[in-house]
């Protein structure tokens, strides 16, 4: 019987998981290298160490309705949009409101995580920590990783020719906090993804000139959207879930096109993705295209090669004098402290993980990845429902009859992700269908509404959780974990975004 669990780090995933082995009568303690909570969302003035960096100006791109807790909305006054210091604000409420911070120990670095030596009947893993330089082994029945994955810098220097000739200064965009020490330089960043738009965008107003590289392009996206409204609240609807599986392919990829283009047509900025029906993660930028226009960010094609104070791009276009160099081109996973990292870690970017949360491979189903998964959902209601349904895993509690087959791994660890390559792409195989996901693993523990009932026997809400947007309350609605604010939650949710 798992009764005690190990959760490796107290970001917004860690404390989900907290909360939700509580709820079903397990014994966590969370592991925390740092002296706060939060992760990657609170601000230091310098990057430290395995936890992940964020600059001084990062604003939520998701809103407060979409990216609450489900069981717990933000206050009414908070901004659809907010910075960094007020969703610390809120993630403190959080651990305070269910008295999660008692199953945390502070300072406290896991720096091992093995399989004991009876694992194939125990499940159990040694879990070994440091603190203050003391080691310590404890045996846990389960663990769930929540180390985030936006920690361990993607650095392709080697693909950058002559980039140890370059005598200019460069560095990862994780290193970047503020832009007041590029007054007047002239800066390229490398890579459209949020942080390169992001840092190029902030730079612009200080720099001489900033330059953005891109090698594929990527659709930008405005946090408000048609009439004004949360992009996210518009968008991730059931409705428009449905529309996608019904429509003809050509029909929907037309549409999707069109919609992105919407605010801009991205040829024009030289920003169209390379492959644009794709439902790559957007890029969230209200101010690049006007920057563009402005002429202080200018959009350049990938980087050929780096010369001592120059940058020859693949269009045979050269850059003289730049100053500076960012690299914002993303992160890897990694997970120092499995002893067996080829457990979690992706190869050739096929993900291994069941749902992507269980590792196929292990014998007993007693070890959880969460929130190593990215969508146009937010990640805080995501990692909570991964969080509910790895626990019931855990316990064996699997709704339906066939858990055991449906666990019977191999068969299963790819299957329902390669369907999804046609409409994502290959190269990154973390990319998700929110909805579609979230009913998945709604549906496993009996959490997902019951959309036909609930015309029945509550139009009015039937008809805000299909056509209004997808909100986390939708699954505390009914079942285990069922939250009985959430239909308040629901239908005040529009009240809430306009205050
Ligand atoms: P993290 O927040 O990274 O927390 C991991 C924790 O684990 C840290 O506290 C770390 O110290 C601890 N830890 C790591 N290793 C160990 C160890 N060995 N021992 C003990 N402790 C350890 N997502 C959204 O949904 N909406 C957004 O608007 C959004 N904006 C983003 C903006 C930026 C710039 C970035 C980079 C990401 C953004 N994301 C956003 C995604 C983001 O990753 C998640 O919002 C979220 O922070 C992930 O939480 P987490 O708890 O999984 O990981």
């Amino acid at each position: 019987m798992v009764q005690r669990v190990a959760i490796v780090g107290a970001g917004v995933s860690g404390l989900a998981a907290i909360k939700c082995c509580r709820e079903e009568g397990l014994e966590p303690t969370c592991f925390e290298r740092s002296e706060d909570i939060g992760g990657l969302w609170r601000y230091a003035e310098r990057a430290e160490e395995g936890r992940a960096s964020i600059y001084r100006t990062v604003f939520t791109n998701s809103c407060k309705e979409m990216m609450c807790y489900p069981d717990f909305p933000f206050p009414d006054d908070h901004p659809n949009y907010m910075h960094n210091t007020k969703l610390q604000e809120y993630i403190w409420k959080f651990a305070e409101h269910f008295d999660l911070l008692r199953h945390i120990r502070f300072k406290t670095l896991v720096t091992k995580i093995k399989k004991r030596p009876d694992f194939s009947v125990s499940g159990q893993w040694d879990v070994i920590t440091e603190k203050e330089g003391k080691k310590e082994t404890e045996v846990f029945d389960a663990v769930m990783i929540c180390s985030g994955h936006h920690v361990y810098p993607n650095f392709p220097a080697d693909s950058f020719p002559g980039i140890q000739k370059f005598k200019g200064c460069y560095f990862h965009s994780r290193e970047y906090k503020a832009p007041e020490k590029f007054r007047g330089k002239n800066v390229l960043v490398i890579g459209l993804g949020n942080s390169g738009c992001d840092i190029a965008v902030e730079l612009s107003t200080v720099a001489s000139q900033v330059y953005l590289s891109s090698r594929s392009g990527s659709w930008v996206m405005s946090r408000v959207w048609e009439h004004g409204y949360p992009w996210d609240m518009k968008i991730v609807t059931r409705f428009q879930t449905w529309l996608e599986t019904i429509l003809p392919r050509a029909l929907s990829d037309w549409l999707y096109v069109k919609r992105m283009n919407w605010p801009f047509k991205h040829e024009n900025f030289g920003l169209m993705p390379v492959d644009g029906t794709l439902r790559k993660e957007p890029v969230f930028n209200d101010d690049l295209p006007s920057r563009i226009a402005c002429g202080v960010v200018v959009v350049k094609p990938n980087v050929k090669e780096f010369r001592e104070t120059s940058v020859l791009f693949q269009d045979g276009t050269v850059q003289k004098d730049v100053d500076v160099v960012i690299f914002a081109t993303g992160y890897s996973f990694c997970y120092p402290f499995m002893e067996d990292d080829s457990i979690i870690k992706s190869r050739d970017n096929t993900i291994t993980l069941y749902k992507s949360i269980l590792p196929p491979q292990l014998e007993k189903p007693t070890l959880a990845v969460i929130g190593l998964v990215q969508s146009l959902g937010a990640i805080i209601p995501t990692s909570e429902l991964q969080c509910r349904w790895a626990v019931k895993v855990f316990q064996g509690k699997w709704k339906g009859t066939s858990w055991a087959n449906d666990l019977a791994f191999p068969s299963m660890s790819k299957g329902d992700l390669s369907s999804l390559f046609p409409r994502y792409g290959t190269s990154n195989t973390l990319q998700m269908d929110y909805i579609t996901y979230m009913d998945e693993l709604a549906t496993a523990i009996g959490a997902k509404p019951n959309l036909p009932k609930l015309l029945l026997t509550d139009p009015r809400l039937a008809l805000e959780v299909f056509f209004g947007p997808c909100t986390p309350y939708q699954f505390r609605l009914t079942g285990p974990g069922k939250w009985s604010g959430a239909r308040r939650a629901i239908l005040t949710q529009w009240d809430r975004t306009l205050r």
